[in-house]
């Protein structure tokens, strides 16, 4: 129990909000948390977090609202709803939505919610759930500098990197150009896995080399092995990248940048979907690569 570090109440313990909620946890914060499934409530609680049965009851007491929710239509779920954010957090509440979003979304909850008096941020994240789990995130964030800097000591418990980008939705802005640049590298690691098998070459040790190399990337350190292993289990599911493929190609068509690399790739992504590939991991694109080049598909 603390008295000098705000109450936080966290909404969404899916594969990035458990392990970033723990680690607030592990830093002194009192963390209230609700989420669909009960046995993520229950891994909260265990981890030394109180657990609640709705939004409402979760931020009523809070001094800090963190979201981390799949999409768009969640976070006004449980910002507008019923029982919401909104209708039930005291103004002067800071609400931090860590969710990948569309920019309008974040800048429409920033208006919506002062009205309220409550304060916003959006500040999505980068690096994935090992990064999620080592407290070692990038985090992009947009809204006001004062509110970023009373947030700050929160992000640092959460991750490394910690950048104000801009007004309100630009730290969702740096996050779809994120997205593009993980797609179109993962794209380009599993082209190069299914040429050097068809070549022959031992593949352990070519991806090795090429880590050293300007080929190097942090995808293909933190994907080498579920390539090697064929190990598809998420990480970040292709349903959640086809999701951020949307974001940019729209935020990108709004601002007139062409984006011809990250098109192919997202229409890539679109058809691991439909093949019913989008509950894996994202390095799952090595399936198409596959299918494509004739290769038997193995896992
Ligand atoms: P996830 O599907 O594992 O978790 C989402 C959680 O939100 C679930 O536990 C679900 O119960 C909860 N939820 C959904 N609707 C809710 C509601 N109405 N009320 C309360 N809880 C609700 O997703 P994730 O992988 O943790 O991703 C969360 C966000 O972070 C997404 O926007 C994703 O794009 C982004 N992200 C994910 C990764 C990654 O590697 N997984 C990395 C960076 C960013």
């Amino acid at each position: 129990m603390s008295v000098e570090l705000p109450e936080v109440a966290w909404i969404g313990l899916g594969i990035m909000g458990s392990p970033m909620s723990e680690n607030l946890i592990r830093a002194g914060y009192d963390v209230t948390g609700h989420t669909l499934e009960q046995e993520k409530t229950d891994r909260l609680v265990a981890a030394g977090g109180t657990g609640a049965g709705s939004v409402a009851e979760a931020v009523r007491e809070a001094d800090v609202v963190i979201t981390m929710l799949p999409a768009s239509p969640q976070v006004e779920a449980v910002a507008y709803g019923p029982g919401g954010i909104l209708e039930n957090a005291r103004p002067g509440t800071l609400l931090i939505d860590m969710s990948s979003i569309t920019p309008q979304t974040s800048v429409d909850l920033a208006r919506n919610a002062r009205e309220k008096g409550i304060r916003v941020l959006d500040a999505p994240v980068s690096g994935g759930e090992a990064g999620a789990v080592e407290a070692v995130l990038s985090i992009m964030v947009g809204g006001e500098r004062s509110d970023f800097e009373s947030a700050r000591p929160v992000f640092q418990a959460l991750g490394k990197t910690i950048v104000l980008c801009g007004p309100h939705g630009s730290g969702q802005t740096v996050k779809a150009a994120n997205q593009l640049i993980v797609a179109v590298n993962i794209q380009a690691c599993a082209e190069a896995v299914v040429f050097l098998e068809k070549s022959g070459v031992d593949l352990a040790a070519a991806l090795d080399v090429l880590g050293g190399g300007l080929a190097g990337s942090t995808v293909l350190a933190r994907k080498k092995d579920n390539f090697l292993k064929r190990d598809f289990a998420p990480g970040f599911r292709i349903d959640l990248h086809h999701k951020d493929m949307g974001i940019v190609t729209d935020a990108a068509r709004t601002v007139g940048a062409a984006l011809p690399a990250g098109a192919v790739v997202a229409q890539l992504i679109a058809s691991l979907r439909a093949q019913g590939d989008g509950g894996l991991d994202h390095s799952a694109l090595l399936r198409s690569v596959e299918r494509l080049s004739g290769q038997p598909v193995r896992a």
